[in-house]
């Protein structure tokens, strides 16, 4: 345990060589389903221990600046529906899968045995620092893997608090916690895990893959991008720019999956604002007493998104955008309100970069035919939003978009549901995750094949071109 202090490099190499011995791996394999569970239990237990929910939710508070609230809904309940999801399905993921046999095999039984890949690193981002250190763990603990933690060095208080968590419920030999920046992490990249777990940019999601190339590990890449939400004409205008405004301040912006940018009908723009700017006032400010002092307003993480995210808004206003809401930004308490931007361009930084803040800039369209090229500009996103009651508009959005994930007339659910794949495509992620499907990355499904009866001999030299033509026939049956 570091007690809230980075490790050093030598401390980390020490924690991967402890783990990462055949004993201890071939330990880990042998463990129950029950044991499983029982270690995802006492995680689950720990987490809604009152002692420790006040701990956590204060080191978010002083991390992120998050209500109390706010961090029980957006980092524990997903959690708690992922364990139960688990607990009823894991019993069933790790028996034998049986497959079929095509007919010039006969003779053969097939069937995958899912088994731990071994020893897994899972590095996790500062944003939902909580939930998405301790999702993919209980993925990699119920698939049966050693694992050690990497959170980030920027959720400080929270890393620290897992870090404490991992150190009473765990021997190190089983899960370890590695508190460290970028030194410490490449330190730890350079060696030969059995599988990494990534969350975070895109630009660091390419550093891990290239690391992990040197010893042909496989990943998992959880990656963000542009997520746009589309509405469209059928769906009514103040819903949307009421649910779009939740969705975007969440966690201030802060949100992988969050609308990035929206694009509206032309001509419902207006009204569009008008409910933005009154749902902002509804929820962080019904006292009209300002946001600054609204308490549930939370701030930008640190000083050098502030930074990032005011320099996309100088650069998009030097370039011709138009502040239609917000404008109020203070460098000392890393406090940007809910901004709003219209007339924005393409060659605007934000919209080029994921934005990661509270900012929404709006694009409208006339043609819902234009809507796909404006999207297909950008890299590939990791959501996408379709706001339409129009079945029809509805299908041709889907069909001539690309996203990992989408949701239709609702936003920020496509993490939430353990039985639907979560994940991103190319710039936006590598792999799915999510209840089976993360436990099927932290697993290796090794296919297996038993003889029964017969033989491959007519197959063999010195080859009779009879049965040759006959498995030619018969693989084509
Ligand atoms: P980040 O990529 O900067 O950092 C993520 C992790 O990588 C941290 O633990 C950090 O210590 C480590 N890291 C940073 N720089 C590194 C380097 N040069 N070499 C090795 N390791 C390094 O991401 P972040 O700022 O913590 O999080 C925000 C990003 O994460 C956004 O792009 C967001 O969209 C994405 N994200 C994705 C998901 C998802 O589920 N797809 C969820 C949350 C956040």
């Amino acid at each position: 345990m570091s007690n809230g202090r980075f490790h050093n490099i030598s401390e980390a190499e020490r924690l991967f060589a402890l783990q990462h011995t055949d004993a201890n791996l071939q330990l880990a394999k042998e463990i129950s389903v029950k044991e499983r569970i029982t270690r995802i239990r006492k995680i689950e237990r720990y987490l809604l221990d009152e002692r420790h929910m006040a701990e956590w939710t204060d080191a978010l508070r002083q991390d992120l600046g998050r209500a109390p609230e706010e961090s029980r809904v957006i980092e524990l309940l997903p959690f708690l529906v992922a364990c139960k999801h688990v607990y009823d399905n894991l019993h069933g993921w790790v028996k034998d899968h049986p497959a079929g046999t095509p007919l010039a095999m006969a003779g053969l039984k097939g069937w995958t045995r899912y088994e731990p890949k071994g020893h897994v690193l899972i590095i996790s981002p500062w944003n939902y620092p909580l939930q998405l250190t301790v999702l993919p763990l209980i993925h990699a603990i119920a698939a049966g893997n050693v694992v050690l933690i990497k959170p980030s060095e920027i959720s400080a208080h929270t890393s620290a608090f897992i870090d404490r968590m991992i150190g009473d419920l765990f021997d190190e030999r089983e899960v370890a916690v590695v508190e460290g920046d970028v030194p410490t992490t490449t330190a730890l990249l350079n060696k030969p895990w059995h599988h990494i777990f990534f969350t975070g940019s895109p630009a660091v999601g390419r550093i891990v893959m290239k690391a992990a190339a040197e010893h042909l590990t496989s990943v998992t890449l959880e990656l963000g991008g542009k997520s746009p939400v589309i509405v469209h004409d059928s769906y009514d205008i103040t819903k949307a720019a009421r649910d779009i405004a939740w969705a975007k301040l969440l966690n201030k912006g802060q949100t992988c999956i969050a609308p990035d940018y929206a694009l509206i009908p032309d001509g419902e723009l207006e009204d569009f604002l008008k409910a933005y700017r009154s749902a902002v006032d509804r929820m962080y400010d019904p006292q009209s007493q300002g946001l600054k002092r609204a308490k549930d307003y939370g701030r930008m993480v640190d000083g050098r998104n502030f930074k990032r995210v005011k320099a996309l808004i100088v650069d998009a206003v030097a370039k011709g955008a138009r502040i239609a809401i917000g404008g109020d930004m203070i460098e000392d308490e890393r406090f940007i309100d809910p901004h709003v931007l219209i007339d924005v361009t393409p060659d605007m930084g934000v919209m080029r970069e994921e934005i990661f803040g509270p900012v929404l800039p709006v694009l409208t369209y006339r043609d819902v035919k234009e809507v796909p090229q404006m999207i297909a500009r950008l890299e590939r996103p990791l959501s996408l939003y379709i706001l339409s009651h129009d079945r029809k508009a509805t299908e041709y959005l889907l069909r001539t978009t690309t996203a990992g994930t989408t949701a239709i007339n609702e936003l920020m659910v496509t993490t939430s549901n353990p039985m639907v794949p979560f994940g991103g495509i190319n710039n936006s992620g590598i792999g799915k995750a999510g209840g089976h499907r993360s436990f099927v990355e932290f697993s290796n499904e090794r296919g297996i094949q038993k003889r029964t009866w017969g033989t491959l001999a007519p197959l063999k030299p010195p080859f009779k071109p009879f049965f040759i033509k006959w498995a030619m026939r018969l693989s084509r049956l």
